[in-house]
């Protein structure tokens, strides 16, 4: 009890408890806990009484000192290892010019502050990290316990600074990633070379331009959270190869789940094998890679009005069905009829009815990046067809596996399902 009256005290009033304590159970065994007896305190030093939530981490960044100082002073092998009411010599903060810096300013982490009502799982998510991982990095031993205000060290990667030649500059945006967005790489090289690249064993064509070219990665709705590797290769003209790798992280997206109701009718266009061959149509236009980028400037909304009625990547059911997958693009809500424009220029490849998408067009803008407008009551275009930003390509409609007019609008990145309304109005790449 007395041990353990205030959370701080000054170091003579310390040394003279430490006495009282130590002598108080002086005739027990003294192997309970393989709490180190602190050191004799020096200048001004404090004693700090360990708290639940606590984490040796935490309490280094409350007193400005590092773990390893924190350990030192307390004679501790195993930075996971404190107990509450432990007291803990909190060492002289370093003074200024001294090294070395507090932990905060460890390279590649960043530090989280708990906020009420996180768990660890969203936490991990939203970083793209595992929980494994930050329980690791933290010393956590139980996921479930997490304290508001507690600090986590969270894994970041930083690009390199510098590049082998012939690569003069790099960058990756957004990082981290999160899934089904798209990722948008730049290259600058100092020297002509063709690029090419790979992601998570996916091959990544590059558009070239003068010193250097850009490429776009579409991340899967469902692409496992974590750490990844982006793999940019140079040839130079005089022979060779350069490899450049840059982490990249893939965090969780925003989805939501959602049921949707079907009547028996619409549920027999559910027929797999009906499914499987409408898939392979598709799917056969969207692998295509035009080489050229046929798109200029940011991508518009394809109808007058943004009334979003389901989101891009929410996962989904059929009739309170377990959930079977994940919505591959944005629904937008309009009346029958609404006209449809092209958000950029591309090339039509195929306009046509189907089964499950209904009046459907795929607009292909070059570079592996392809448009699709599923449920059309009317198609305005053909195949072969080059369409600009702002061209009427057709009217909304509520044909195929659809439960109201609206248009199902879809963006293909070298046929990764990617959330299109990421692309409006911004400048890709
Ligand atoms: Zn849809």
């Amino acid at each position: 009890m007395f041990c353990h009256q205030g959370v701080m005290m000054l170091r003579r009033y310390v040394w003279i408890v430490l006495h009282v304590c130590l002598a108080l159970i002086a005739g027990l065994v003294l192997s309970v806990m393989p709490v180190a007896a602190a050191a004799p305190l020096q200048g001004d030093q404090q004693v700090y009484v360990v708290q639940a939530g606590d984490t040796l981490l935490a309490i280094a960044a409350r007193f400005g000192v590092t773990v390893e100082a924190l350990m030192a002073a307390n004679g501790l092998d195993d930075a996971n290892y404190i107990v509450v009411g432990q007291e803990l010599v909190i060492p002289a903060p370093v003074e200024e010019g001294d090294t070395p810096p507090p932990a905060a300013a460890q390279p590649d982490t960043q530090v989280y502050v708990v906020k009420p009502g996180d768990t660890l799982g969203q936490i991990a998510t939203h970083f793209g990290v595992t929980v494994e991982e930050l329980m690791q990095l933290n010393g956590l031993t139980n996921p479930d316990y997490l304290a508001v205000g507690q600090e986590l060290l969270i894994p970041t990667e930083s690009l390199p600074e510098t590049f082998p030649t012939p690569f003069e500059a790099i960058t990756v945006t957004p990082l981290p990633v999160a899934q089904g967005q798209t990722l948008v790489i730049r290259v600058k090289l100092t020297q002509p070379a063709s690029l090419s690249g790979e992601f998570d064993g996916r091959a990544v064509p590059f558009a070239s331009e003068q010193n250097g070219g850009w490429a776009l990665v579409g991340i899967h709705a469902m692409q496992k959270i974590g750490a990844y590797s982006l793999r940019v290769i140079a040839r130079p003209q005089a022979g060779g190869e350069v490899t450049a790798t840059i982490p990249v992280r893939v965090r969780g997206g925003p989805f939501a789940t959602e049921d949707i109701p079907l009547s028996p009718e619409r549920q027999q266009l559910l027929d797999p094998e009906l499914v499987r061959a409408e898939e392979a149509r598709v799917k056969q236009v969207w692998s295509q890679l035009s080489p050229r980028p046929l798109w200029e400037g940011p991508f518009r909304l394809p109808l007058q009005e943004e009334r979003v009625t389901s989101f891009f990547g929410t996962r989904r059911s059929y009739n309170g069905g377990p959930v079977s997958g994940f919505h591959t693009g944005t629904d937008l809500g309009a009346e029958e009829g609404t006209p449809i424009f092209a958000p950029a220029a591309g090339r039509v490849k195929l306009a046509e009815q189907l089964t499950v998408r209904g009046g459907t067009t795929l607009i292909d803008h070059g570079l592996g990046v392809f448009s699709g407008y599923f449920h059309q009551a009317q198609i305005n275009v053909e195949p072969g067809q080059m369409v600009q930003a702002g061209d009427l390509i057709g009217y909304v409609g509520n044909t195929g596996l659809s439960s109201g007019a609206h248009l199902h609008w879809e963006l293909r990145v070298a046929g990764i399902a990617v959330d299109p309304m990421q692309w409006v109005g911004v400048l890709i790449p």
